[in-house]
């Protein structure tokens, strides 16, 4: 499984960090974590095959996470030669649905029905769908908004975890333990700490209490400035820790 991180920022525009999109392969699988601002022409300069995408999950409604879903959708239907055919599934949590057609009055009923199979899934917290044989989707209930979901991919041979954007939370910690890679939202220093999202020694504190094998700090609001999110999250957890830069590549697994 690969991971490429193609927006490792937020809703605050930076040069170096656009809004959160997180690119896995496995086997088959071609999945977009989140579709933030900025999603397609990072892809196009990381070269990342953006419209072979076979799976698009979004973990919560923020603009910044799925702003720019309807431009991906119009991309796949008249940025590439020859039209797409392959089934794209869109999943999120329950009210994707209605959100989808609320854009589609907007936009055009092409985001619901572009000329390739679409099919929309609402996953709520707790639930597991299978991708393709052997790899599957796992949700978990975060503390951000009432929708939030975190992400797992599962192959038969690694586990990534994606938290999405989540405050401290011990269920989160208990449903992620073992994970291979845990891409842990990574918000604002521990001097501005909130309770709906993670700082670096939280999310240093949410890898060691998973017992995570890696971590892979995302997310990051620019007050960070020059300051080491890295130091900060190891104080809590011993294991390699990186904090993500759009383009950064990462195999989980074999
Ligand atoms: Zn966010
Ligand atoms: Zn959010």
């Amino acid at each position: 499984m690969e991971l490429v991180v193609l927006g490792s920022g937020t809703a605050a525009p930076t040069a170096e960090r656009t809004a959160p999109a997180h690119w896995v392969e496995a086997g088959p699988v071609k999945l977009l974590l989140d579709c933030g601002a900025g999603v397609l022409h990072r892809a196009a300069a990381f070269g990342v095959p953006w419209a072979a995408a076979t799976h698009l999950a979004i973990t919560h409604f923020h603009p910044d996470h799925w702003g720019e879903l309807a431009a991906y959708l119009f991309a796949l239907r008249w940025g590439i030669e020859p039209a797409r055919s392959a089934p794209l599934m869109l999943l999120g949590p329950p009210g994707l649905l209605l959100r989808l057609e609320r854009l589609a009055g907007a936009f055009g009923g092409w985001v619901l029905e572009p000329e390739f199979p679409l099919e929309v899934v609402e996953i709520a917290a707790g639930a597991t769908r299978e991708l393709s044989p052997g790899i599957t989707l796992e949700t978990c209930d975060t503390p951000h908004t009432s929708e939030s979901i975190a992400y797992a991919v599962r192959t038969g041979e690694a586990r990534l975890v994606y938290t999405g954007d989540t405050g401290p939370s011990e269920a989160l910690a208990r449903w992620a333990a073992g994970c291979d890679l845990l891409l842990a939202e990574c918000s604002l220093p521990d001097e501005r700490a909130i309770g709906v999202h993670l700082t670096p020694t939280q999310a240093g504190a949410l890898a060691h209490a998973a017992r995570a094998r890696r971590l892979v700090l995302t997310h990051f609001y620019p007050v960070f400035g020059a300051t080491d999110p890295v130091r900060a999250a190891a104080r809590e957890f011993h294991g390699e820790i990186v904090a993500a830069r759009d383009g950064d590549r990462f195999v989980i697994g074999t």
